[in-house]
């Protein structure tokens, strides 16, 4: 089976500095995952790490895969997460397979 998650050690919180300890990184969730799981990709929240420091409980954690590829197999559409500066390169690259220039 595809390996559709790694995991992370060692990432921090980025506001008290607390070791975030082992968090599950999703790369590509399909539609038709468990429920609980696709509801996470709908509000935003997957990829997300909450602070478990007490004193802490901050929100505002992400853990970045290079890519995060969620796939509506009903709609056959699919939505590509990336950091900002990542995009440009591979929407060029996406641009030169598909040998096209509509994708803007
Ligand atoms: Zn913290």
């Amino acid at each position: 089976m595809e390996m559709r998650f790694y995991e992370s050690e060692g990432s921090r919180c980025g506001q008290c500095g607390s070791d975030l300890g082992r968090q599950k990184v999703w790369t590509l969730v399909y539609s038709d995952d468990p429920p609980d799981l696709v509801e996470r990709v709908r509000s935003g929240t997957i990829n997300w790490a909450r602070c478990k420091h007490p004193n802490c409980g901050f929100e505002g954690g992400w853990l970045w895969p290079n890519t995060f590829l969620f796939i509506d197999v009903q709609e056959q559409r699919a939505v590509c997460v990336t950091l900002t500066t990542a995009a440009a390169q591979q929407i060029d690259l996406l641009r030169e397979a598909l040998d096209s220039d509509s994708i803007r």
